[in-house]
């Protein structure tokens, strides 16, 4: 049997007040959770639903830069405007998404509060050298994703938003599962005046830079410049889907269609 309360958050201050019981969760597009209930893998004694504050929503220019709410769906975020205009790399990452029940109810804080090792946003924000917002602080996006499914959030602590900043240029490239699209390997490429950053999500356990592609790629922007570069296959996702060996290959195949679709 199912044994938990399920209340409507009235605001943040409520949410994070209920939070404070080790045993209450946060639900925000329930994508990721409710199966993770249904297989009874977690056992809340609260859902603490975040659909009704209204002040986690929406897209927003900032300046140089785009501040995106952390229950704002990946469809919206795919439709934006503004996204479209500032990151348009990012809109076009989150029409990759799942499929369209997925991207009309799962969000941007759901995703990275989740931090699977095949998510999407994990990719987008590392290169794009986003900060995440909460109820406490701001974290770098270089300090955000800890380890599998592990963030730098603590247990009483709610994102809020995500501010990315505008890039020169910047790509996304996803070799997807065909069943569930989630990623086998994808690489966003991100290149802000002579800083280039090349985040990985789906090789391995947790989204990860590749150094030598980004100092290359500083240097002379094109995928010839980082043909040569192999990633080593130690320590990446080995699955029924795919071997290391074949996902460090990936790397390299998405990092050069990255930038040459940037
Ligand atoms: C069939 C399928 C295919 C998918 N394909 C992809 C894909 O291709 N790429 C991809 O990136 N993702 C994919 N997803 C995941 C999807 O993007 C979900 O949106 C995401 O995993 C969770 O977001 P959510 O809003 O549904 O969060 P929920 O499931 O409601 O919550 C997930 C976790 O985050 C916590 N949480 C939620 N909001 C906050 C917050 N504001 N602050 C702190 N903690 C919070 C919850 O307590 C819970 O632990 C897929 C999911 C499904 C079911």
């Amino acid at each position: 049997m199912y044994e938990f309360d399920y209340v409507r958050a009235a605001s943040l201050d409520d949410a994070a007040k209920r939070l404070a019981n080790a045993e209450a969760k946060l639900v925000a597009g329930g994508m990721t959770l409710i199966p993770t209930l249904k297989m009874r893998l977690a056992k809340p004694s609260e859902l603490i639903d975040l659909g009704g504050v209204a002040n986690l929503k929406g897209i927003s220019e900032d300046g140089n830069a785009v501040v995106i709410g952390a229950m704002t769906r990946h469809a919206e975020v795919n439709r934006s405007p503004v996204v479209k205009k500032v990151v348009p790399a990012l809109a076009a990452m989150a029409g990759m998404i799942g499929d369209p029940a997925v991207r009309n109810r799962g969000t941007i804080g759901g995703s990275i509060a989740n931090n699977d090792p095949a998510a999407d946003y994990p990719a987008a924000i590392v290169a794009l050298n986003a900060t995440v917002r909460t109820n406490k602080r701001e974290i770098a996006a270089d300090n955000f994703f800890t380890a599998m499914f592990e963030t730098a959030l603590a247990p009483d602590e709610i994102v809020t938003a995500v501010r990315f900043p505008k890039p020169d240029a910047a790509n996304y490239q996803k070799f997807k599962n065909p069943a569930s699209r989630y990623a086998i390997v994808g690489v966003f490429v991100a290149k802000t005046g002579g800083n280039v950053r090349v985040a990985v999500t789906g090789a391995g356990p947790c989204v990860f830079r590749v150094p030598e592609m980004e100092a290359a790629l500083a240097k002379s922007f094109t995928p010839d410049a980082i043909k040569d570069i192999a990633i080593k296959d130690d320590g990446l996702n080995s699955d029924i889907h795919a071997s290391a060996e074949y996902r460090a290959h990936l790397v390299n195949v998405m990092a050069r269609r990255a930038v040459a679709a940037a």
